[in-house]
């Protein structure tokens, strides 16, 4: 019976595997180093590698492994082609394909962000629901799409994008895409902080703020919560122009539930609580109602994902 399954997240450093019952119990879970050099050939090579050795160490039959799930920080096409992967230093390349040949199982691949939010709906903060926005504010801001189920990926894999949903008109400073006014720029852990160094510089008010060196996303929400005013004011930003992007979402696909992921997320109530009062005020009356629920699953939102991905092959 075809009872195990793998969940693979690719990541810019590690590759974060998981090994699990297909109903979602995770067994075992570990990382590898992602060697990115001669234009990251070795990648799928590590993976194979590390699956055929766990199913050795634990004596399971490879008659009894459903497959392989796997997520890849880029844009990946309906049939597992990774157009282009800066991060891991890909071109054009048949993931699915490439992997299956190499360890002899069903592969299905898709993007990280889209994958990390198939994880969620399944075993995290939004189980029971068919229709998710994931919304991931790390480094930069990810998102994920599905609807009835379904990842939605497009035509160029670039579906659920959000981080580069254009919020501002008038910037000048260029987001890692190479255009500018990206939701990114303002809204993950890097963009807080360049706020703050633009509010502090030209707002002479007291702040908490000032006293700290290398201010961080946390240390603005922290002092938020002490009632700092300048603080307040940046998350009161934040919250506008994530509340108000979220609200064009909902025009587009109308979701049940926006699951909000990521470091940033780690600021808890505060956060949902200015997004939910922001987006309320924008959005179309019917999708007023949407609800709003922090991510569970952290850094294994990817590998849950991955394995939800391959059992629907
Ligand atoms: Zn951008």
């Amino acid at each position: 019976m075809r009872q195990y399954g793998f969940g693979i997240d690719i990541g810019g450093t590690t590759v974060k595997m998981g090994l699990f019952k297909i109903n979602g119990t995770l067994l075992e879970k570990w990382e590898v180093e992602t060697r990115k050099e001669e234009n990251g050939k070795s990648i799928l090579a590590d993976i194979a590698c590390q699956i055929g050795n766990k199913i050795h160490e634990k004596g399971i039959h490879r008659n009894d492994i459903f497959g392989v799930g796997i997520g890849v920080p880029g844009p990946v096409s309906n049939d597992g082609i990774v157009l282009k992967c800066v991060n891991l230093g890909w071109g054009i390349l048949n993931v699915e394909k490439t992997l299956s040949e190499m360890i002899d199982l069903p592969v299905k691949a898709g993007n990280d962000a889209n994958v990390a939010a198939l994880g969620e709906m399944w075993q995290g903060g939004a189980i029971g629901y068919k229709n998710v926005v994931m919304v991931t504010l790390g480094t930069g801001v990810g998102g994920g799409i599905i609807i009835n189920g379904n990842i939605i990926s497009g035509a160029n894999g670039a579906g659920g994008e959000i981080g580069h949903i254009k919020v501002v008109k008038d910037e000048i400073e260029a987001c890692g895409c190479g255009k500018t006014g990206c939701l990114e720029q303002y809204a993950s852990a890097t963009g807080i902080v360049r706020s703050s160094e633009k509010l502090l510089s030209k707002d002479n008010n007291p702040s908490i703020l000032r006293n700290i060196n290398g201010i961080t996303a946390k240390d603005i929400f922290d002092a938020a919560k002490e009632g700092d005013m300048l603080a307040n004011k940046l998350v009161e930003e934040l919250g506008e122009k994530l509340g108000s992007a979220l609200a064009n979402i909902s025009c587009v696909c109308d979701p049940e539930v926006f699951v909000l992921g990521g470091g940033v997320s780690k600021a808890g109530l505060i956060l949902i609580d200015v997004i939910k009062k922001n987006y309320i005020e924008k959005a179309f009356h019917a999708c007023e109602g949407t609800k709003f629920e922090l991510a569970k699953l952290g850094n294994d939102a990817g590998i849950y994902g991955g394995l939800r991905l391959v059992l629907d092959v």
